[in-house]
């Protein structure tokens, strides 16, 4: 988007889904895909704006805006998250949704892609408040999600609780219960043992997977870590416990910085009493910028999107970044890390183990069959390993990044599936 200042200097706002559609044509140029289909992959397939009043608890009615965008449907139902953020907008949700086409297709599980969210700060809301904008956000929504069409999950803002009430509205709206209409559901009702802490376990998997390729011992090496919630917390927990020393960590109101480790067990504590990170007496504290440039082997931004760009791709210090979060690094900052060097493990390859799990946990739901903890990781486990194999062998064959390997074997893989199916009708 270009915006002017008062100045009259053209001042370029970055769009998230502008990012990712430059990714995807990179991939498309080295695949030298047809313009065609290029045209037809670039675009989000539905896209759908709902708004809708919410009665809170004092009685007043306050009208809310959420999103479902489904990207791409050739290699199944749709799957992807849903994201409650101020920040969260259409350009952010399309972008999201992009990303999770590839991501399935990476791993190769039969889904497209597909993301959803509401512009809400949902710490603002009361617990009932919150159960009430959830239902209402499901029904508005229930035009596109289902079992068999689209599949939404945790992300930003969202918890296994939510996803229970959207399963409980669904499942009201039709009459009988419904669990495979949303993962990362409390296994009560249908959820998956492991889920919670998949993505955080692919994501330390991958980064020691990463370590030994770029030739870092896990257990000399130290690591700093960008958000703190479902994925952060538990990627900063599986580095620890593989004897990585986790020196910085951040989350919406900042972070600490310890060069000798960060005791995660007294954090834990601290944030079970506590509003967030900042002020943790075993730290000094850092900024979640300053925590980006910190001399550091292994950096992992678990938080939001385009937090590496231009302006300090050029000062970031680590040896290897492990991207948690969807979407931290945009492609001009990703240039200019490969130029430095710096290797970038993406984010479709090292945040995969959460969709992963979902698979096994709408696999588990549709068959009624539940599987143990230990089966959930030995599968997951599987699976990221074949990713990673596959990611850095089509890097190596063909010279280029981590990234645009990962993007060329999934954006092939799509559009294999395009050229069977054909065009309808
Ligand atoms: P979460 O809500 O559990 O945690 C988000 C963290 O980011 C929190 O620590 C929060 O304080 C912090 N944060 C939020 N806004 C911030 C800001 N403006 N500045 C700094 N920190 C901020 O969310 P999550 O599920 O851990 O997701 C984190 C990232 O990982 C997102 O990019 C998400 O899309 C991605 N991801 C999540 C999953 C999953 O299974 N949950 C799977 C794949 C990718």
């Amino acid at each position: 988007m270009t915006i002017l200042a008062p100045s009259r200097v053209v001042v370029q706002r970055e769009s998230t889904w502008a990012n990712a559609q430059r990714q995807f044509d990179r991939a498309a140029e080295i695949l030298n895909l047809p313009s065609s289909l290029r045209a037809w992959l670039r675009e989000v397939r539905r896209e759908l704006t709902v708004r809708f009043p919410v009665k809170m608890d004092d009685g007043r009615l306050v009208m809310f805006e959420g999103y479902r965008v489904q990207h791409n449907l050739l290699r199944g139902p749709t799957k992807g998250g849903l994201r409650f953020h101020p920040d969260t907008d259409l350009d952010e949700v399309k972008a999201l949704a992009m990303w999770m086409t590839w991501k399935c297709a990476l791993v190769n599980i039969p889904f497209g892609g597909a993301k959803g969210g509401i512009a809400v700060d949902p710490s603002l809301l009361s617990r009932s408040e919150l159960e009430r904008v959830s239902r209402r956000f499901a029904s508005e929504i229930s035009i596109l999600i289902g079992p068999k069409s689209d599949i939404p999950a945790p992300d930003v803002g969202t918890s296994p609780q939510i996803m229970a009430w959207i399963m409980d509205t669904i499942s009201m709206q039709a009459g009988y219960s419904i669990p495979a209409v949303v993962t990362g559901k409390p296994v009560d009702i249908g959820g998956s043992r492991g889920r919670p802490e998949a993505t955080g376990r692919g994501v330390s998997f991958i980064a020691s997977e990463a370590c030994r390729r770029v030739g870092l011992d896990p257990t000399a090496s130290t690591a700093a870590v960008q958000g703190f919630g479902n994925v952060g917390r538990v990627t900063a927990r599986h580095l620890a416990d593989s004897g990585v020393r986790v020196v910085a960590v951040s989350d919406v109101t900042g972070g600490a910085h310890n060069p000798n480790g960060l005791n995660l067990d007294e954090l834990d504590m601290y944030l079970a009493r506590s509003a967030g990170i900042a002020g943790f007496p075993g730290a000094k504290p850092v900024s979640n910028e300053e925590l980006l440039e910190l001399p550091v082997d292994v950096l992992v931004p678990a938080a939001l999107e385009n937090v590496i760009t231009v302006r300090n791709a050029p000062r970031i210090r680590a040896r290897l970044i492990v991207e948690g979060a969807n979407g931290p690094t945009t492609p001009d900052a990703d240039d200019i890390l490969d130029r430095r060097g710096i290797v970038v493990v993406p984010d479709i390859l090292a945040n995969a183990g959460g969709v992963t799990v979902s698979y096994f946990e709408w696999v588990q739901d549709l068959q009624a069959l539940f599987w143990d903890e230990e089966e959930i990781n030995g599968r997951l486990e599987k699976v990221m390993r074949r990713a990673f194999g596959e990611v850095v062998a089509e890097a190596d064959n063909r010279g280029i990044s981590l990234r645009a390997g990962a993007y060329v074997v999934a954006v092939q893989r799509v559009a294999d599936a395009a050229a069977v199916r054909g065009v309808y009708p």
